[in-house]
């Protein structure tokens, strides 16, 4: 199976992998699977987080400060990630442009599906900052957005330490099963943390599905594009 147009989702954790900011290591693996996915023809767009930098619940829950406020500091994190991952590809023969999802147009260009899509058919990764670009939201739920307004065929959603969905939370339930392939509709019901219940509704009536992988070999992205049947496989019905 090859996809036409996918999104990877790449969370802010991913990035740093437990050290400082940023793992040269991971930004190379990333280059390079993306690298590998573009020679297959198969268009790509990255929503990246900022959860490495900052998370709006967390700074407001631990200083006195309001949680828009924490949100607006969490997207300008994502902006920052993108900037990063836009420059690292460029520089590594992986031709990317950034956009954020809110004006800040000294830095990079306005996000509109109409530059997202011409982007993306010049053969350019591109690179989705900034989330909805409203506070109260995620990049999950950005995901899920520019995924429906791109017509992406599949999310290709990153996790860390796990290969997938499980029935329960791996880290407190070491019954944990693993799972294979679900609906939109079961994830709802078994309230499954795959990615925020926003972004789950948004997807659950699209064709738009996610494989969800294991983060910490970024190379199963590729492998899923050339078929292998890795990790949970998400879909509507
Ligand atoms: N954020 C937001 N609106 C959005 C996307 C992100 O307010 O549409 C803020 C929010 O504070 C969030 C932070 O940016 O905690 C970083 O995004 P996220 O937590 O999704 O990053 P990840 O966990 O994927 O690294």
């Amino acid at each position: 199976m090859s996809y036409k147009r996918i999104l990877l989702k790449i969370s802010g954790e991913a990035l740093y992998n437990g050290g400082e900011k940023y793992d040269e290591k991971v930004f190379i693996d990333i280059c390079n699977t993306l690298k590998n996915i573009r020679k297959e023809n198969t268009e790509v767009a990255v929503v990246c987080g900022g959860g490495n930098i900052f998370r709006g619940k967390e700074i407001s829950s631990t200083f006195q400060i309001e949680q828009t406020t924490g949100d607006y500091m969490g997207m300008l994190a994502t902006v920052m990630n993108g900037l990063a991952l836009q420059s690292f590809f460029n520089s590594h023969g992986l031709p990317s442009v950034a956009y954020s999802s809110f004006p800040i147009t000294n830095i990079l260009d306005h996000y509109t599906k109409r530059s997202a899509l011409s982007s993306l058919k010049e053969g350019k990764v591109v690179i989705l900052t900034g989330g909805v670009g409203s506070p109260f939201f995620t990049t999950d739920t950005g995901a899920a957005l520019r995924a429906l307004e791109l017509d992406i065929e599949c999310i290709l959603m990153g996790k860390n330490g796990v290969e997938g969905v499980m029935d329960k939370d791996p880290r407190v339930n070491k019954d944990a099963k693993f799972i294979k392939k679900i609906t939109y509709h079961q994830v709802l019901k078994d309230d499954l943390k795959v990615m925020d219940m926003t972004a789950i509704s948004l997807l659950k009536d699209s064709s738009v599905e996610i494989r969800v992988f294991n983060m910490k070999d970024i190379s199963n992205a590729y492998s899923i594009i050339k078929g292998e049947d890795i990790g949970t496989h998400i879909v509507n019905n």
